[in-house]
């Protein structure tokens, strides 16, 4: 493209701070910068704040998409055959569908080229929970995340330090500068990385309630629908669903536990309390829309039906363990999940009074489980994937004065939290104060807000 003026960053900074569209040179220019350095980081910090407080239009944010996704290196899998369809989430608390759904997907027979995040603040993910199983591992270079993709119709890999790199530049600068809840720059983070990794199809999950960085329904609709918008520019044929995040997935939230959980439904446990039917739930109908996304069915009834076939009849379940061998996981662990070592101090949180269980703060849930040390509180920690937290019992429960509602799973010390930070956790006043009980019912929201 001709350059129609010199590029000084502050010119940019400056036109944003004043609440004007950048043209698409400006933003190519300043992507640009970051990436050869010649926008230092405090230059970038200024602009993402001026970004977050001014917005971008469409046209803005699908050039900043284009930019960030030229930025580095573009997986080009068309020699892999069939549809290739990802399914990514916004982030939440014991969301451990990826795991279910990546080989229930191939098991329905399109192909899953899965790149995951790790932890991000309360939020959990995918990386570090595979990594709960023994020898898993997430880091397959190119080759071998082709091959397995090739053989098994899945492969769940670590995004490629190649990929997006000025997306690694600014994720890092978003993080300390309160700059993360901003739509144009996620719809560029996420869209740019998804882009790059060489799938047809992109089904995007994005999270709201009180364990969602999108509190709001208005703000996940605008999320969802700016998602959808850019990634079909970037040529995805994508499909935005907007989920309950009013509490955790599931009944598990920790790494080894959340594992466990997913074994179950892929082998087609149940257990007490129904408390995995959500989680089961909405992997069926992520993977319906993948397989509608892919071609692979004409409706979403025929995917929901396909997809509860594979999973029933086990078919699933052996392409789990095949991918558990094929990336160095123990088999055996993940057959008797039950072995996966669990931390072994349990506190349990019992309902103080009679009532129904009508809301969970779930952010302090995923906090919560940060400070056991199974979270992150800086990129290098290290994580325990043995701790967390089991719930007895989900939104709209009625319990009784005693019942059990959560199990506290942790250790006096672990590899990265000393025995004085663990023994300063309150469980008892920390779950009080995330879990309201009260004595008339309040309706428990829906599992799926809507699509885009
Ligand atoms: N996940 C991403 O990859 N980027 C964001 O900006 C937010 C969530």
């Amino acid at each position: 493209m001709k350059k129609t003026a010199p590029f000084n960053p502050v010119w940019v900074i400056q036109k944003k701070r004043d609440g004007h569209a950048l043209s698409e040179s400006e933003i190519n220019d300043f992507v640009g910068g970051i990436l050869s350095g010649q926008v230092k980081d405090y230059q970038a910090s200024a602009w993402l704040m001026a970004t977050t407080l001014k917005g971008m239009t469409t046209e803005e944010t699908t050039w900043l998409t284009r930019a960030m996704l030229e930025s580095g290196k573009r997986y080009d899998l068309s020699d892999i055959p069939g549809a290739k369809v990802d399914k990514h989430s916004t982030g939440g608390v014991g969301d451990k569908v990826s795991i279910i759904l990546a080989p229930l997907a191939a098991a329905c027979g399109i192909s899953v080229p899965m790149m995951s995040g790790r932890g991000l603040g309360h939020s959990g993910g995918t990386l570090d929970k595979l990594e709960a199983i023994p020898g898993f591992r997430t880091g397959l270079d190119e080759n071998e995340f082709r091959q397995t993709l090739r053989t098994l119709g899945c492969a769940m890999i670590g995004q490629s330090r190649a990929i997006a790199p000025v997306d690694r530049i600014l994720y890092a600068l978003r993080d300390v500068t309160a700059t993360v809840e901003c739509v144009p720059l996620i719809t560029a983070s996420i869209i740019s990385k998804k882009a790059a990794e060489g799938t047809d199809g992109l089904v995007l999950d994005v999270k709201t309630g009180s364990g969602a960085f999108m509190k709001s329904l208005p703000e996940a609709k605008r999320l969802a629908a700016s998602l959808a918008l850019v990634g079909k520019q970037m040529g995805l044929k994508c499909r935005a669903l907007i989920t309950n995040m009013h509490q955790p997935l599931g009944y598990a939230v920790g790494n080894a536990l959340e594992i466990r959980e997913c074994m179950e439904v892929l082998k087609g446990e149940t257990r007490d309390n129904e408390s995995s039917a959500d989680l089961k739930e909405l992997t069926l109908q992520l993977c319906a829309h993948m397989l509608h996304v892919g071609g692979r069915v004409k409706s979403l009834a025929e995917g929901r039906k396909l997809a509860t076939e594979n999973l029933r009849n086990g078919t699933a379940w052996t392409r789990f363990k095949h991918l558990v061998h094929a990336q160095g996981g123990s088999v055996a662990a993940v057959e008797g999940a039950s072995t996966l070592e669990i931390a072994p101090e349990t506190f349990i949180w019992k309902a103080p009074k009679k009532g129904y269980l009508n809301a969970i703060d779930t952010e302090a849930i995923g906090k919560l489980l940060v400070l056991l040390g199974g979270g992150r509180m800086n990129a290098e920690e290290p994580i325990d994937a043995s701790v967390g937290l089991t719930f007895h019992r989900k939104l709209g429960a009625l319990l009784k004065a005693g019942d059990a509602v959560v199990t506290v799973h942790y250790r006096l010390q672990t590899v990265n939290r000393s025995a004085e930070a663990i023994a300063a956790l309150n469980f008892q006043e920390l779950l009080g104060r995330a879990l309201i009980i009260a004595s008339t019912r309040k309706t428990v929201p829906k599992l799926v807000f809507g699509q885009y």
